[in-house]
């Protein structure tokens, strides 16, 4: 079994006396010993028998095992959101009077735990342009910084930041380098080949794929995991049994649903390219995009987000969600249905125009999070209520 996605499919955690296929649902708080020095040895970590699901679980274990096949990852540990992955890999390897450098299009609730939270304790962090190049990146380090954290691409203005690039930074300074991969998923792009020390997710996206639970997952060198792991066995970020029985099961059909993502993506950003309606238009598989060849180098297809500017700013964003008759005006993304978002008057309406800017969310901004449905009638909603 070389290929990693049937190595995916194919890792499941040992059936039990029934000899079910698919994987049954461990829904216990708590794991039984025969005996006291069986208990004694868990406790000790002596052996790797579950103790508690705050700190491992077989059906958590079998998703986390599976996201590091897809990742190329040593260990992972999962969580029950992708914030908390997030937080987790922060507080765990950073403390008082270190600096953690990103970049300026980042994750709404990211941006807030860097900015707002991180501070609190005494960790200082910088952001520089997503568009920035290597002599920008290097000059923003300081002795004191300790992580390097970035997305690519950019939620939602799908700016690609070139992981080799960044990796061979991180890797000179001895900075540990923290990738966002939500929007790519692994099957597109894997960060740890180009360096990244650590991958974190959102499952509740593409990964999951169909709307239904949160989750989220951090994946990277066995010394760092090791320490996220008992930040969060004592904090108590746990997967739930439930969301991660249901992630798993996902990971089994994530290659097939990518594809059409990305081909239905691909089709629509084309053809929609060039529309009176829009002033821009930004699919990393296009040409016009302006890190293309970066996007062709790191990523195996464009991915299934499409974003675009329109001529009218705030006002047609919001008389566009108004027209759409099929697809969804929700808060999510990544789901099998497509789903229409205008951040300027939802998710970043509270922030002033000039900070809107700072963190490139344009009045116009469409995002198209590009389902499963027929491309023609992804295609057609979009095109009449661009009318
Ligand atoms: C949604 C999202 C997150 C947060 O994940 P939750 O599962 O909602 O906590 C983090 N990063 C990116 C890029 C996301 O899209």
């Amino acid at each position: 079994m070389s290929d990693k996605i049937t190595r995916t499919i194919r890792t499941q955690i040992n059936r039990t006396p029934e000899m079910e296929h698919a994987a049954p649902m461990f829904l216990t708080s708590s794991f039984c010993f025969e005996d006291a020095e069986s208990m004694r040895a868990a406790f000790a970590d002596e052996t790797d028998d579950n103790i508690y699901s705050r700190f491992s679980n077989p059906n958590v274990q079998e998703f986390t095992d599976r996201i590091c096949v897809l990742e190329g990852a040593e260990a992972g540990y999962a969580t029950a959101s992708g914030m908390s992955a997030v937080f987790g890999s922060f507080m765990a390897l950073l403390k008082q009077g270190d600096h953690l450098l990103s970049c300026n299009s980042i994750f709404g609730s990211t941006h807030t735990v860097i900015s707002k939270y991180l501070p609190k304790y005494g960790i200082d962090y910088t952001y520089v342009p997503a568009t920035a190049t290597a002599a920008e990146w290097e000059a923003a380090i300081r002795p004191n910084t300790k992580m390097i954290y970035l997305e690519t691409p950019t939620n939602p203005g799908l700016d690609i930041i070139d992981l080799e690039m960044i990796g061979r930074l991180a890797k000179n300074k001895g900075i540990i380098l923290n990738v966002d991969n939500c929007f790519a998923t692994p099957l597109n792009q894997r960060p740890i080949e180009y360096g990244a020390d650590l991958v974190v997710h959102s499952a509740t996206k593409w990964l999951d794929g169909q709307g239904r639970v949160l989750g989220g997952v951090v994946v990277g060198k066995k010394e760092l995991i090791k320490d996220i792991y008992l930040f969060c066995r004592s904090t108590g970020p746990a997967l739930s049994p439930f969301n991660a029985w249901v992630l798993s099961k996902s990971l089994e059909t994530l290659d097939v649903r990518m594809e059409r993502h990305a081909s239905n993506a691909l089709h629509i950003a084309s053809a929609l390219e060039g529309h009176e309606a829009i002033s821009w238009l930004k699919y990393p598989y296009l040409k016009s995009h302006p890190q293309y060849s970066i996007a062709e180098k790191q990523m195996q297809n464009g991915g299934g987000i499409v974003c675009f500017e329109l001529k009218g700013g705030l006002d047609a964003g919001r008389k566009f969600l108004d027209k759409l008759k099929m697809l969804s005006l929700t808060a999510n993304l990544g789901d099998t249905r497509s789903i229409a978002s205008h951040p300027a008057s939802t998710t970043h309406a509270k922030l002033t125009e000039t900070e809107r800017q700072a963190v490139n969310i344009t009045p116009g901004l469409i995002r198209i999070s590009v389902g499963l449905e027929h491309r023609d009638d992804i295609l057609a909603d979009i095109l009449q209520a661009l009318l």
